[in-house]
């Protein structure tokens, strides 16, 4: 999908979340276009100016600290390191690449920040966008292994130990990047607020009057802001991972940006999309993307094993899959899907 759609999408589940009854709040919302996405911010109650201000201004420090594309980035400073040294860097990167080390051992490797080289190769969703050749997909695969981190909380230093190796954070810093937006307003003394980053959404608090938010999950076969379902939450965040967020075509056939880390291509496992609900966004980012390349028998067990958690799986036939507690929140909307209960 190129740029323009992406917007149009983003500015689509904006609205679903947006129209959704019951969501009268007192300051208009703000939306800027940081971390690659646009990123919407509702405030409501005690909602201020300056807290608008601060929280889009700690996007942008995320952003700047953890980008993969920004020539200078923290990472970008790690990245050009590889292989010849330890990077000093701020402690915000080190605690995301130490929660996605976590996630990467969760998920024996099919979630991997050192995804870097195949991502690149591929570079889906720029203008770079292109089907590799298979020796460069077995050269960027050779790269790729988050055991080859090494980092030194003490001495604030991150190293990746091979040349041309490169983090990737894609998969993981947009969820910190909303719990940073939730922590500011609830330093602020906002009891309610709904923050929409590309996808990640973090719900906090309950509707005016006590009911849950009710949050649209996008149909991951309609970008133009359908969705298929609705979760009833307080306090949550909703991560989705899809095939239809980043993708390119080529003969016919669509290669998307979630990539495998076992043969280098797009998964290709029949999901559509996941959506993962828990109560803090890193940990569901990262799950989001890990669930989607485990695929659903791992991916559930996965789920199933962490606290907190919830998972509903998307496939191409239609059909929907739920973890056991997931139908706390979730209710099928759209009949042209079918929830399967098993
Ligand atoms: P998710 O499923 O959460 O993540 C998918 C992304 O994770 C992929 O795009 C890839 O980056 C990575 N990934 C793929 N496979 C794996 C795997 N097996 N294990 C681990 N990670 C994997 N986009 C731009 O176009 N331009 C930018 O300048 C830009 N800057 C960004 C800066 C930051 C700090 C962040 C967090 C994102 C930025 N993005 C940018 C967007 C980024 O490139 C990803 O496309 C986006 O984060 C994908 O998020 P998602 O929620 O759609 O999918
Ligand atoms: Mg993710």
């Amino acid at each position: 999908m190129n740029r323009y759609s992406e917007i149009i999408a983003t500015l689509a589940l904006t609205l679903i979340i947006a129209t959704l009854p019951g969501c009268a709040k007192t300051l208009p919302s703000q939306s800027e276009f940081v971390l690659g996405t646009i990123c919407t911010v509702n405030l409501y109650d005690q909602g201020s100016p300056e807290v608008y201000h601060q929280i889009f201004d700690r996007l942008r420090e995320i952003e700047n600290r953890m980008s993969a594309n920004l020539e200078d980035s923290e990472l970008d400073q790690i990245n050009r390191m590889a292989g010849i040294r330890p990077v000093v860097v701020h402690p915000d990167l080190i605690d995301v690449i130490q929660r996605a080390l976590y996630f990467a051992e969760k998920a024996d490797g099919a979630f991997d920040p050192t995804v870097g080289p195949l991502v690149k190769l591929w570079s889906i969703g720029s203008d770079d966008e292109r089907l590799p050749g298979e020796d460069e997909i077995a050269a960027a695969l050779s790269l790729i292994n988050w055991r080859d981190i090494v980092v030194d909380r003490e001495q604030g230093t991150v190293f990746l130990e091979r040349p041309l190796m490169r983090l990737d954070l894609g998969a993981i810093a947009k969820g910190y990047a909303a719990d940073e937006a939730g922590r500011i307003i609830r330093a602020a003394g906002i009891k309610r607020a709904l923050i929409d980053l590309g996808g990640n959404i973090l719900a906090l608090g309950e509707k005016k009057g006590g009911a849950p938010w009710r949050v649209g999950i996008q149909n991951p076969l309609d970008n133009r802001g359908a969705y298929f379902g609705i979760a009833e939450v307080r306090d949550k965040t909703l991560v989705t991972s899809g095939i239809y967020e980043r993708f390119f075509e080529y003969d016919g056939k669509r290669y998307h940006h979630i990539l495998s880390t076992q043969d280098g291509y797009p998964v290709d496992n029949g999901l559509l999309s996941i959506t993962v609900i828990s109560g803090n966004s890193i940990d569901a980012d990262a799950l989001s993307t890990s669930l989607f390349v485990l695929g659903y028998e791992q991916g559930k067990i996965l789920a199933e094993s962490l606290d907190d958690t919830e998972a509903i799986f998307v496939f191409t036939d239609m059909s929907v899959h739920c973890t056991s507690g997931a139908l706390e929140y979730f209710t099928l909307t759209d009949t042209t899907f079918s929830l399967i209960q098993d």
